[in-house]
């Protein structure tokens, strides 16, 4: 199964993802992730990505292409993958096609995540790291047994600055922005499911199963 993962900020969609990689027995393919490694092993890719990262730039298509091309092309994503963090842009639709012609294969589905933008100022707004350790607590959902202590490692928790209501509004927008017209060539394309991102953890696994079964 080849399948591309969309969902805003706050969506729960590394979780999504990483249930997938596990159901399917299929890599998490993480663009973000793959440039933080290069990145913190000193490769020329790395070099090249780390000025617009740290402006929350994006890193120039070809370069970014290039690595992506690179990793799909491995052993381990010959029976399928998700991708998450690409594309971001139509350029990077029409980028992604020519990589996978070139390898031969064909998408399957592209999940789109749906949540309402409140339930995701609320998770994020509620969301605390301890600045020790970086376990995550939430205020709502997981809180620590002591008021703004790790339960780990005895830590301080805080808040992340982009976990600000006004910053998570605009990275909101940010996002929609950039979704919208990738989500509408993929439509166009009869590839995009819709799933739900506010069903609880233990749902989740039938959520994905059901509509993942109605893909090819
Ligand atoms: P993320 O972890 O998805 O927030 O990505 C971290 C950073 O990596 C982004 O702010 C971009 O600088 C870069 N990045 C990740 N995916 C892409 C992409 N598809 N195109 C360009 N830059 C990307």
């Amino acid at each position: 199964m080849r399948i591309v993962i969309l969902g805003p900020p706050g969506s729960g969609k590394g979780t999504q993802a990483k249930i997938i990689s596990e159901m399917y027995g299929i890599p998490h393919i993480n663009t973000g992730d793959l440039l933080r490694e290069e990145v913190a092993k000193g490769t020329e890719v790395g070099r090249i990505a780390k000025p617009y990262m740290d402006q929350g730039k994006l890193v120039p298509d070809d370069v970014i292409t290039r690595m992506l091309e690179e990793r799909l092309s491995q052993e381990d994503c010959k029976g399928g993958f998700i991708l998450d963090g690409y594309p971001r842009n139509l350029h990077q639709v029409d980028l992604l096609d020519e990589i996978l012609k070139r390898l031969g294969v064909d998408l399957d589905c592209v999940l789109n995540i749906l949540i309402d933008d409140e339930v995701v100022v609320r998770r994020l707004t509620t969301r605390r790291i301890c600045s020790v350790c970086g376990a995550i607590y939430n205020l709502i959902n997981k809180p620590p047994k002591k008021e703004g202590v790790c339960d780990i490692c005895g830590g301080r928790l805080i808040q992340r600055d982009d976990d600000r209501e006004e910053v998570i509004r605009r990275r909101l927008e940010v996002y929609k922005e950039q979704s919208e017209p990738v989500l509408e060539r993929y439509r166009k394309r009869g590839l995009v499911r819709d799933i739900r991102g506010d069903v609880g953890l233990e749902a989740l696994p039938a959520e994905i199963k059901r509509v993942l079964a109605g893909c090819k």
